[in-house]
């Protein structure tokens, strides 16, 4: 099984193809005591503050090095984690060692880090979900920004999933709705939202030069937050061009590439450190 990994499961191609019945429960076994084995990690990716471009903090992102698959995509492991019942554990150790992270990173004086960490759908409607986190915050809360990214699409059943937010929310976290554009939000919901951002999807941010639909969604859906008080995020900016497009369109918070790659703890506090020369090395 190992012979494959390479192709199968790595970073260098994103599809996988379909698992053979022995494949598919290797994977699961192995996954199962990843946490335990200590093979998790994070990669963390900055998020920018679109007018002055200094950095606001930065989204978790979570990676398996497996010593049989190599590197492993959540893309990979975390549909086959929310089907083995390990996505709670998961997410559970991504959010208490992404607060325990960011309480070392070196920002410009006065400026508390914000740090995103991701929620799969089936956690967010789970009634337990606002005490698991204010049990991480009591470890790891002080002096740090925690914001939640949920996908669009996992707020389907808005009547299970937005009392639990609400819950959150009055917790002092933030909620970020994910891939935003890639869902089926009914105009409805902007009344009742229990949310803070909405982070548009790549799609559009990647198209937004050569395909005029993008920057007319993109500014509608400024506008539509911004009435609604809810800041726009855009992930996935490879370019000056784009960045420059999306500050005139109102974005509020920027991400990708063009700024940084997701990058080790360690990467990121020196990435940090030479933003703010000056006020951040006392940090
Ligand atoms: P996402 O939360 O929408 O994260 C953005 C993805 O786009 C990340 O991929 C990031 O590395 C990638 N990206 C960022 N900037 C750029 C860019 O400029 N260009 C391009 N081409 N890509 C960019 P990644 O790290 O592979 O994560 C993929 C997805 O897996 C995430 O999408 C998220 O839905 C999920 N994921 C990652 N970490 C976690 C986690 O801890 N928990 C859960 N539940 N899901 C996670
Ligand atoms: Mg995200
Ligand atoms: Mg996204
Ligand atoms: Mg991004």
């Amino acid at each position: 099984r190992a012979r494959r990994a390479g192709t199968r499961y790595g970073f260098a191609t994103d599809s996988h193809g379909d698992l053979d019945i022995s494949d598919q429960w290797d994977l699961e076994v192995q996954l199962g005591g990843a946490v335990e084995r200590g093979e998790m990690l994070l990669n963390f990716q900055p998020k920018l503050d679109a007018a002055s471009l200094a950095p606001v903090g930065a989204e978790a992102l979570m990676r398996w090095n497996s010593p049989t698959r190599g590197m492993v995509s959540p893309a990979v492991f975390i549909p086959v984690a929310e089907r083995i019942g390990h996505i709670k554990k998961l997410t559970l150790w991504a959010l208490n060692s992404a607060l325990r992270q960011a309480t070392q990173w070196p920002m410009a004086a006065g400026t508390r880090p914000s740090v995103s960490v991701n929620i799969p759908g089936m956690l967010a409607t789970q009634p337990d979900l606002p005490e698991l986190i204010e049990d991480a915050l009591r470890l790891w809360g002080e002096g740090v920004q925690l914001v939640l990214e949920i996908t669009e699409s996992s707020l389907m059943d808005a009547r299970l999933a937005f009392p639990v937010l609400k819950r959150i929310r009055d917790l002092g976290v933030g909620i970020s709705i994910d891939d935003f554009g890639t869902g089926y939000s009914c105009l409805a919901y902007f009344r009742d939202i229990p949310a803070d951002e909405l982070k548009i999807d790549r799609s559009f941010v990647t198209g937004l030069l050569t395909d005029p639909s993008c920057a007319d969604i993109i500014r509608f859906v400024v506008d539509l937050a911004h009435r609604f008080d809810l800041s726009v995020a855009a992930e996935g900016i490879e370019d000056v061009e784009t960045r420059d497009r999306l500050r005139e369109l109102g974005c509020d918070a920027l991400q990708g590439y063009l700024f940084a790659r997701p990058m080790p703890q360690a990467e990121l506090v020196d990435w940090l450190a030479a933003q703010a020369p000056g006020d951040a090395a006392t940090a």
